[in-house]
Order: C-alpha cells, then structure tokens, then sequence
C-alpha cells in the first residue's frame, strides 16, 4: 500500500510500502481520512531518534488519526463498516499489569504508533483493536477526529488537577499541547486561564481565536506575577508545564497560591532543578501525566458538546500525496503555525 515513510534520518518518501496487516478477530481495519503531524514525527524525522528510540529501519510516520471503518473482525459488534471513527495510538500488552492496573498507558511494552519500531498511520488502511478505536459524532469532522490525540492530553491534564469551579489556571507553554491544556482547564470549569510563552506569534494566533477564553502572557516583555496582579491575583490554583525547558521551572512556585497544584505534561530532556522547600511552604502537590489513560472518549465528547474547539489549532493542511512537502513545512515551522494536518 501507499504510505509516508522515514526512510532515516532526514529522508523521507510516499511510495509503496509491502505490509502484512492481518485482521484479528478484535481488530478493525481503518481506512485514515486525517492524520496530525506531531512534534515527535518531526523530531524522529530530524533527528533519526527520541532518546532511546531510534529509527533503524524504514518506518511509516503519523499517529494522530480518524478515518472511516472498512472491515471489522469476528468479535467486534460494536462497529460496523463506514463508521467513522479516531484511534487511540498506543496498544498495551492487555494482559499487562500496568493493564490490570488500569494504567495501560505506562504498560512498559506499549506499541506505539511511529515510534521505533513501529509503524504509524500515513497509509492507506490501519488495522487497530476494536477496544482502542472510537466513534465520532455525526457534528465531529476528521479533522476535528484527528485533534482527538493531542486533546487527549490537554484533557487528561485537566482531570489529573481535579479543577474545582472558578479555579484559575496558567499554563507555560503556547504550542499544541499548551493550548489544548488550557482549553481543557477552560472547558473543565476554570475561570481564568493564562497561557505563557515567549514565542509572540503564537500567542497572537491564541489571542485571535480564544480571546475570551485564555489570557496570555508574552513573557518577552512582561512577567508572570505581574499579569497576575493586574488580573488581582496572588497566584494560580493550578500550573501546567507544557515546555518541558529547564529555565520554567525556577521560580514556578511563585506563580501557585497555597495548596495550589502543579501539572508536569512537558518533558525535560534530562534533569530539572526544583525548588522544593518553596513548593513546601505553600503545600504544593505535584501531578505527573505521560500521554493519557482511559481519556479518548472525554475528549471527543467535550469537542461534540461544543465546550472545547480545536479546529483553530489546524493552521495547514496536505493531501497526502504531498506529505513530504508537508513534513518539510512542519520540519522547519514558522512561529504562526500549530498544527498541520494531512488530509486523505
Ligand atoms: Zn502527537
């Protein structure tokens, strides 16, 4: 079949690729019509490899997907062919601990999707678990089914700092995730959201779509406590990390009230200096998040009920016939553009 494949490091080609997808009885074969690209396809596309992960061998990019149900295995009744659906791109050993745990999302042995060595989904059909795929609303564009990953995230977040009504929240960082974190803080019943970045264009882009929803901070020329105080604010109930750069966490204490909490979603490239007794003095509980859990259908639900829009966050879109020139764009991304999509 066609697929969108890296090659190694710095190449990457849409031909024929010979692939052997054979359709267990749990399974459904999907025929993608959307597919993100993510920082990460980019990164093993520029760099060859995330940390440990390296690409070794002729890979196929993309795992932010939605598309349309063209066969469905022996034990699957929950769907039928033409459906439309998203997938959920990481397949746990179902018989897993972390599985029996309900925590298949750090399932050691997780497949995911376009990370080495597994193949993603910039093809022309995907054979996935029933269990992990999910139907989207008649109101629910492929587009928008293709969002349903990052969001996921930004939801997870949300739900892991059990916002209260009326909570406010800043998040440091402005790019995809930053966003949907705040969307989702938003959606969740925050009253005030910040979004801190340096990077000004994207913090224009924000401003021009979710005006009425998130407060930035362009942390060129002003700082956090500051825009705070202007707001008549102390500090933030809640802190999404959404860069993962060392330089957020000095001094993020101060931006929490007492008993505030603070969300790590970015992940540093190694170790961080945290100031622990200032986190002490004010009683700060730390949550983690790595990609989500049970999330998928929150997330889909949530953009169908009108509460979160995405759709502002796809600055450019591909047919996949010119993925490679897609890829290129997002490889080297202007300031003014979060996601780009590639569209079937
Ligand atoms: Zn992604």
């Amino acid at each position: 079949m066609k697929a969108l494949v890296l090659e190694e490091k710095g190449k990457i080609s849409y031909r024929d690729f010979d692939l052997q997808d054979e359709l267990t009885p749990d399974d459904v074969r999907v025929k993608p019509m959307a597919v993100g690209i993510c920082g990460s396809d980019v990164h093993y596309y520029r760099e060859g490899n995330i940390g440990d992960f390296v690409v070794r061998s002729p890979m196929i990019l993309g795992h932010e997907a939605a598309g349309e149900v063209i066969e469905t295995g022996s034990n699957v009744s929950n769907f039928a062919v033409g459906d439309r659906v998203c997938m959920e791109p990481g397949i746990p050993d179902f018989r897993s601990s972390q599985t029996l745990m309900g925590m298949y999302n750090l399932d050691p042995s997780v497949r995911f999707w376009a990370t080495p060595p597994v193949h993603g989904c910039l093809r022309e059909t995907v054979v996935h678990p029933a269990s992990l795929t999910f139907k989207l609303p008649e109101n629910v564009s492929y587009r928008e089914g293709a969002l349903i990953e990052p969001v996921a995230i930004g939801v997870y977040s949300a739900k892991k700092a059990a916002i209260a009504p009326g909570d406010t929240a800043l998040v440091l960082g402005a790019g995809t995730i930053g966003t949907v974190t705040a969307l989702a803080a938003k959606a969740s019943g925050c009253s005030k959201v910040f979004v801190a970045d340096i990077k000004l264009a994207k913090l224009e882009l924000l401003e021009a779509y979710y005006s009425g929803e998130i407060v930035t901070i362009d942390l060129g020329v002003s700082d956090v406590s500051s825009v705070l105080a202007d707001h008549g604010l102390d500090g933030v109930d809640i802190v999404f990390e959404a860069t993962g750069a060392a330089a957020a966490f000095k001094g993020i204490a101060d931006y929490l009230v007492p008993g505030g909490r603070l969300v790590l979603i970015g992940m540093p490239d190694g170790e961080v200096g945290l100031d622990v007794v200032a986190l002490q003095v004010k009683e700060i509980s730390i949550e983690t998040i790595f990609r989500y859990v049970n999330i998928f259908p929150k997330a889909i639900d949530l953009i169908a009920s009108g509460k979160l829009n995405a759709l502002p966050l796809i600055t450019k879109s591909y047919p996949l016939k010119d993925a490679v020139e897609a890829f290129e764009y997002a490889a080297t991304l202007p300031d003014d553009q979060i996601k780009i999509m590639i569209e079937m």
